[in-house]
C-alpha cells in the first residue's frame, strides 16, 4: 500500500480504503463531529463506527460537514449485542442509518458473536442476525457485510449461508496476532481488520517499538500501523488529537524490513484487552 486512498478488494469486488479511522470512546458531541471532519480533512476515507459507541449522530454530522463526497467515504457500523436476531437487526439498522443520516452503509458488522457460554441457541441467534444483514445487503442498503470478534467456530456456522462474511474485525496488534484465526480468514477470503492496533495506546511506549521506530525515523504509532498494513490487515486507529490523527495517517513513506516485521510479530502478549468472545459478559 502506497497511499491512504489505496484499497483492499473484498470478495464481492467492493473496495475498502486501506486505513480506517476509529470512533470508539470518542465523546459524543462536538468532539466527535470535529474529529471525524479532521480525519477526512487530512485524507482518511474510511470511518469505523458502531451503534454501541453512542456517537453515530455526531459521526454522521462530521461526515456531512466534511465536504467530502459520500461515495468517496467508506463507512462502517456494527450491530450491538442486545439487538441480535432477525427483526431486531432490521430495526437496529434503520436506527443506525437515521442516526448517521446516510442512505446506504459500506460495511455492517455483527459486533460480537452470540457465545455458547451464554446462549444455548447461539448458532441460531447469529444466523438470524446474518439473515437480516444478507437481506439488507441484497437490497443494496449495505455494500458489504461481515462480522467482528468471531473465532473460527463462530465463522464456521455462517460458512454454508448464501452470502458468507466478507470481513472479520478482530483485536490485532504486536503481542496479539490471533495467527490461526487470521490464516483461516485469509484461506476463506475474509478480510481481517485490526481493532485497537495501538493496544488502546498501551503499545506506544514499549521499548522494542520505540527503538525500532527511531531507526526508521517514524513514531511508534506509525511503525505499528505500518506493520499491520504490511501483514495484509486493515488498521483502524483512533485519536481525537489532531496532531495524532495526522501522524497516524503518515505511514505510506516507509517499508519495514522483513527481519523487523518478524521481531514485531514475535513480541510477547502485551497491550491486549483480554476480551474473549466466548467469555465476555456483554
Ligand atoms: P487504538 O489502539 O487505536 O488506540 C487509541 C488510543 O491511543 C487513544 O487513547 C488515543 O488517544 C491514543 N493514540 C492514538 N494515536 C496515538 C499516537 N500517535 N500517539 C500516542 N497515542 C495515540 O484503540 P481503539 O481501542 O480505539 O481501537 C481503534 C478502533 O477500533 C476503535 O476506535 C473502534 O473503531 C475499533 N474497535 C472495535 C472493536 C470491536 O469490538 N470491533 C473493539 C475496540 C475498538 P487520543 O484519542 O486521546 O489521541
Amino acid at each position: 500500500m502506497k497511499s491512504i486512498t489505496d484499497t483492499f478488494v473484498l470478495r464481492n469486488g467492493y473496495k475498502m480504503p486501506c486505513l480506517g479511522y476509529g470512533t470508539w470512546q470518542t465523546p459524543d458531541g462536538q468532539v466527535a463531529v470535529d474529529s471525524v471532519k479532521e480525519a477526512l480533512r487530512v485524507g482518511y476515507r474510511h470511518i469505523d463506527g458502531a451503534a454501541a459507541y453512542a456517537n453515530e449522530e455526531c459521526v454522521g454530522r462530521g461526515i456531512a460537514e466534511s465536504g467530502v463526497a459520500r461515495e468517496e467515504i467508506f463507512v462502517t457500523s456494527k450491530l450491538w449485542n442486545d439487538e441480535r436476531g432477525y427483526d431486531t437487526t432490521l430495526r437496529a439498522f434503520d436506527k443506525t442509518m437515521s442516526d448517521l443520516g446516510l442512505d446506504y452503509l459500506d460495511l455492517y458488522l455483527i459486533h460480537w458473536p452470540a457465545s455458547s457460554s451464554r446462549f444455548d441457541n447461539w448458532e441460531e441467534l447469529n444466523l438470524g442476525t446474518w439473515k437480516a444483514m444478507t437481506e439488507l445487503y441484497k437490497a443494496g442498503r449495505i455494500r458489504s457485510i461481515g462480522v467482528s470478534n468471531f473465532h473460527e467456530h463462530h465463522l464456521r456456522a455462517l460458512m454454508e449461508t448464501e452470502v458468507i462474511p466478507m470481513v472479520n474485525q478482530i483485536e490485532y496488534h504486536p503481542g496479539q496476532l490471533q495467527a490461526e484465526l487470521v490464516s483461516y480468514c485469509n484461506e476463506h477470503n475474509i478480510l481481517v481488520q485490526a481493532w485497537s492496533p495501538l493496544g488502546q495506546g498501551n503499545l506506544i511506549g514499549h521499548e522494542t517499538i520505540t527503538t525500532m521506530a527511531a531507526k526508521y525515523g517514524k513514531s511508534p504509532a506509525q511503525l505499528i500501523l505500518r506493520w499491520v498494513l504490511q501483514n495484509g490487515v486493515v488498521p483502524l486507529s483512533k485519536s481525537i488529537t489532531p496532531s495524532r490523527i495526522l501522524e497516524n495517517s503518515q505511514i505510506f513513506d516507509f517499508e519495514i524490513a522483513e527481519g523487523d516485521m518478524a521481531v514485531l510479530s514475535a513480541m510477547p502478549y502485551v497491550g491486549g484487552s483480554g476480551l474473549h468472545p466466548d467469555e465476555v459478559k456483554f
